[in-house]
């Protein structure tokens, strides 16, 4: 027998931190071993699969349920009054240490009760959190959710030896590959056009091989582009790859910040936003590259795009990268300013055979469309879920929020 903590009338809010969804519930099951796990179907096919292959981890339906309301973004979320104390377990009450308020928060409560006050929760999170003085609910940032969930072990991803097994085998992953792996970032959903994309991309990459595919006549030749003006070479290079080493790095790098990226565009916007980026990265490279008659093929101008998307959307996102032989946690921006700086060196300086095989300009020019034109999406999404919702997340001057009776 599975009895939801408390029944709530179904939220609909704009997430109040990042306002890039509305709130979704998910249902928290207590395991067997005391950890929290969702019962629903959240994740993408990869998650669920893993949960249905995986018995030990399916939760005890006889034990405590608890359903929250979170933004699949940025894994803020809405605590009900009560429901804190139950997730947070040994802790004992959580919403009775919270220090006096602080302030008045810019954030409005998700069931409509007006803005927020700030609350300290002592010893746990430095950083204030938001209640509401009318609903006694609690509001906490992803991070700051994170950060309980380590401290109360509760809310965790499984046991200690499962961590560390699957520290160690990303560790062994990246010693061969050098790529960079997400901490912690899953997507909600099938990313259907990332899949779609990388069908598409190994399917001609195989037609390639088999010489099918003549790669030189649809390659971006930019000196042969200049005599002969085939044009239509910038749209269908960005199609092509030249080796596996390569179709597979960009793969991974696709289906990696790919999924989370479509996921907050949308399909359709996510995929002219693929495009684009390619062709101005492509066109990027044909205005600047001195090597003018050395063919370009591949997806990275695409996906340099989609790492300028995701920088802005996931600013805070940390990876895994080995550098000599020792597994750090780097955020983001920085992975990304190194990145960059790396690109400019090896665009304007790089010689050799193994500078020359990258068209670094092509990437420059796609990760410059990824970072131009995601703030403008952003907000085009932050208009849509606000005019979604019951209780957007911030109310136009003026508008008072209404009070239900
Ligand atoms: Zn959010
Ligand atoms: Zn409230």
């Amino acid at each position: 027998m599975s009895t939801p903590l408390r029944a709530q009338a179904e939220v609909s809010a704009q997430c109040s931190s990042c306002g890039l969804h509305e709130l979704v519930s998910v249902v928290l099951a207590r395991s067997a071993q005391g950890a929290w796990q969702p019962v629903e179907n959240t994740g993408n096919f990869l998650d669920r699969w893993r949960r249905r292959t995986r018995p030990g981890t399916r939760p005890d339906p006889v034990l405590t349920t608890v359903q929250i309301d979170v933004c699949p973004v940025c894994m803020g979320a809405w605590f009900d009054r009560g429901e804190l104390d139950v997730l947070s377990g040994d802790l004992g009450d959580v919403e009775q240490v919270l220090a006096p308020e602080l302030g008045r928060a810019q954030r409005p409560c998700p069931h409509g009760h007006g803005l927020m006050v700030e609350q300290q929760l002592p010893g746990l999170i430095r950083t204030p959190v938001d209640r509401c003085q009318r609903c006694g609910g609690i509001w906490l940032d992803g991070h700051e959710r994170r950060k309980l969930a380590k401290a109360s072990t509760r809310e965790g991803q499984g046991t200690k030896t499962e961590r560390w097994l699957r520290r160690g085998a990303i560790w062994a992953a990246q010693v061969l590959t050098h790529l960079p792996v997400e901490v912690d970032n899953p997507a909600r959903g099938t990313p259907w056009v990332v899949l779609s994309l990388l069908v598409g991309l190994f399917g001609l990459f195989l037609l390639q091989v088999q010489g099918v595919i003549d790669t030189y006549t649809w390659a971006l030749v930019p000196g042969r582009l200049q005599a002969n003006g085939d044009w239509w070479t910038l749209g269908t290079s960005i199609l092509l790859h030249g080796t596996w080493v390569h179709i597979l790095g960009n793969a991974y790098f696709l289906y990696t910040f790919g999924d989370n990226v479509e996921h907050l565009f949308g399909r359709w916007r996510f995929l002219a936003f693929y495009l684009a980026a390619g062709l101005v990265g492509a066109v990027a490279q044909a205005l600047l590259t001195t090597k003018t008659a050395l063919p370009v093929v591949g997806a990275s101008g695409s996906i340099a795009g989609v790492l300028g998307a995701y920088l802005w959307a996931f600013p805070r996102q940390r990876l895994f990268q080995v550098i000599l032989w020792i597994q750090l946690q780097v955020p983001m921006w920085m992975y990304l300013g190194v990145w960059v700086a790396f690109h400019v060196v090896m665009g304007l300086f790089g010689t050799g055979q193994g500078a020359e095989s990258v068209a670094w300009f092509a990437h420059l020019g796609g990760f410059l469309t990824g970072l131009g034109v995601t703030p403008f999406v952003l907000a085009w999404r932050r208009r849509e879920v606000a005019h979604r919702v019951r209780v957007p997340a911030r109310p136009a001057p003026g508008t008072a929020v209404a009070l239900p009776p």
